[in-house]
């Protein structure tokens, strides 16, 4: 396996990590590789595929908190 640059990838962890307006998601020791060279990292492609699931459905999850009416208006009180 070779990065586009020329340099050598080896295998290792990473970390991966997401913001959006609705959250801010890190996974930490994901198997990845790196290039020694420019230090670019790559997924595999079934644990990308994994990262991409799992932020799905968070994002999904998230949306129906934030669409979610609050009973209680702070301007209530
Ligand atoms: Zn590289």
């Amino acid at each position: 396996m070779e990065c586009s640059c020329g340099g050598v990838i080896i295998e290792g962890k990473s970390c991966y990590s997401v913001s959006t307006e609705q959250f801010y998601f890190v996974l930490e020791d994901v198997p990845a590789y790196q290039c020694t060279r420019c230090g670019k990292v790559l997924f595999g492609e079934d644990v990308a595929e994994k990262i991409q699931k799992l932020v799905r459905k968070i994002e999904r999850d998230s949306s129906e908190i934030i669409t979610g009416k609050p009973s209680v208006h702070s301007y209530d009180y």
